[in-house]
């Protein structure tokens, strides 16, 4: 909630980081940013108002000319590189940073968040100085011929809106190729994890980053700074993570102006584990699908279909994989499960929780909050969660949980299940468990899904494609598909 003055008993502000410089709101707004694991506020940070939006989509437009638009590429992927380098350096803040603001374990983030926004900056570097450029010779009536070739610009000045499940992983996703190819942006993490695209702030000063190629500004979505950098004129392209209705109403105010979008969006994605699997790869995939980060990962597993033979024996496997996790505070090296991220994504998965049982849901495990130290008590903590015997219908199985949960239901045949998978209004991923690799290619082509994975779960060539089809996105990003979206192909064709 907007308030104008400073919480007592909170440890730190967090700014604005515009034009190379931390700056607080014109109005002194500001807003909490929570420790889920005692549901405290730990930090206040500045709200943005048209002021700071304006200022920050001007900086970022000012950086497009010499200093930045001028670069050599061998100069910018170098400075890219040495982000990396220097967001190595830096880790354990990186770490502390966004473990305080997300909970989840330190053993989590040190494995995949904070090296992969590393990797994201040095990654992108190095396809922008290997890509090629198409190139025609054509036949032309006087015989001479004429030579097309294209060319690669900048987009200019992107928004960048992020969700707070991989905050920073999620955020340098998009930020390392836009800045790659040449553009600014100015980001808004969500409100709830401002801390590590804060602390990145500095690092872009550091390793010499010229002011005002990376902005960041805080607040909220609708109404809020993310609502008013989407409709900014001054922002040439936008790109999104988060929930398909946010992506909706984005997209209506890229509307004006005619502004590209690239958005990855909701899933409610299918787990299908076959009889000829290896049933303890697929128990240990399933677990970590539906329970990773809490089941706050929008590749995570929500449905789960078993072929019938294994099915008993998969759900006493999942049940107990789903008892043994430990929550805990993030430091702690038992602790593989963290809470959720806020009291309103708890009060929404444990709504979800009470209806999946009044539509008839047996519940296999879980089903409510564990119980937690006292010094932890006010944390959004939450159980894993595993349901059997609700209908295909069910909103359960049709809408987005994003918690750690997931419907078990059993399949005969192939036919069957990949009609089952393909039933939903997402199209994210999915996970084949088979032995067979006849059957795991002619499931994977059915699948209407942008990324099937077999026998494996999150393992990312960040060369390969990303993104969604139906409500799940638009658009690809990941390695050259990235470079797609955040340059204008231009055509130069000339007469021989
Ligand atoms: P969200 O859509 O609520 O918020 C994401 C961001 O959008 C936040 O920064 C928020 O402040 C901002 N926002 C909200 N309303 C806005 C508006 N009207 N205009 C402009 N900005 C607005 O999503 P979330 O709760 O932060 O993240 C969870 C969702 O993200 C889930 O649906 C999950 O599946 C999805 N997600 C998708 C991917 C993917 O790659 N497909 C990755 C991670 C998360």
């Amino acid at each position: 909630m907007r308030q104008t003055r400073t919480p007592e008993n909170v440890e730190k502000e967090m700014k604005h980081f515009i034009d190379g410089q931390f700056v607080s709101s014109s109005d002194q707004g500001t807003f909490e940013v929570f420790d889920p694991t005692i549901g405290q506020p730990y930090a206040m940070a500045y709200a943005a108002g048209t002021n700071e939006v304006d200022n920050a989509v001007n900086a970022a437009r000012r950086a497009l000319g010499a200093e930045w638009g001028g670069m050599s590429l061998d100069e910018r992927c170098t400075l890219l590189s040495s982000l990396a380098d220097r967001i190595h350096e830096r880790f354990e803040e990186f770490l502390v940073a966004e473990c305080r603001d997300t909970g989840k374990p330190y053993g989590l983030a040190r494995h995949v968040d904070i090296p992969r926004g590393a990797a994201n900056f040095r990654m992108f570097a190095d396809v922008i100085r290997n890509i090629p450029t198409e190139c025609f010779r054509m036949d032309t009536p006087d015989g001479c011929g004429a030579l097309n070739y294209g060319i690669r610009v900048p987009k200019g000045v992107i928004g960048v809106i992020c969700p707070w499940n991989l905050p920073l992983l999620l955020m340098t996703w998009k930020v390392g190729p836009a800045l790659a190819c040449g553009n600014t942006v100015v980001v808004k993490p969500s409100e709830e994890t401002p801390a590590t695209a804060t602390l990145l702030g500095e690092v872009m000063n550091e390793v010499g980053i010229p002011p005002g190629v990376y902005n960041v500004i805080n607040g909220t979505g609708p109404g809020a700074a993310g609502e008013l950098l989407a409709k900014h004129s001054g922002v040439d392209a936008l790109t999104f993570t988060g929930e398909t209705a946010t992506g909706e109403a984005i997209m209506r105010n890229a509307a004006a102006g005619v502004r590209d979008v690239s958005f990855e969006l909701g899933g409610k994605n299918a787990g299908i584990v076959f009889a000829d699997s290896n049933f303890e790869q697929a128990v240990d995939g399933i677990t970590r699908a539906a329970f990773a980060n809490c089941g706050q990962v929008c590749l995570g597993t929500e449905r789960v279909y078993v072929q019938r033979p294994i099915f008993d024996a998969f759900i006493d496997a999942l049940k107990a994989r789903a008892e043994n996790f430990t929550p805990g505070l993030p430091i702690s090296d038992s602790t593989d499960i963290g809470p959720m991220v806020s009291r309103q994504q708890l009060r929404k998965v444990l709504t979800h929780y009470g209806r999946a049982t009044e539509y008839g849901a047996e519940v296999v495990t879980g089903g409510g909050v564990p119980e937690m130290p006292s010094e932890l008590a006010g944390g959004f903590w939450i159980e894993p969660t595993i349901w059997i015997g609700l209908s295909e219908q069910s909103p359960i199985v049709k809408e987005e949980i994003f918690g750690p949960c997931c419907h078990v239901r059993p399949f005969d045949d192939e036919e069957e299940v990949i009609a089952l998978a393909n039933d939903t209004d997402y199209g994210l991923c999915t996970t084949v468990w088979t032995q067979n690799a006849s059957r795991a290619h002619r499931v994977a082509e059915r699948i209407d899904v942008g990324i099937t994975w077999i026998n494996c779960w999150f393992l990312r060539d960040l060369r390969t494609s990303f993104g969604g089809s139906k409500h799940s996105g638009i658009g690809r990003e990941g390695g050259t598909h990235s470079i797609e979206f955040y340059t204008e192909l231009r055509n130069v064709c000339m007469k021989l």
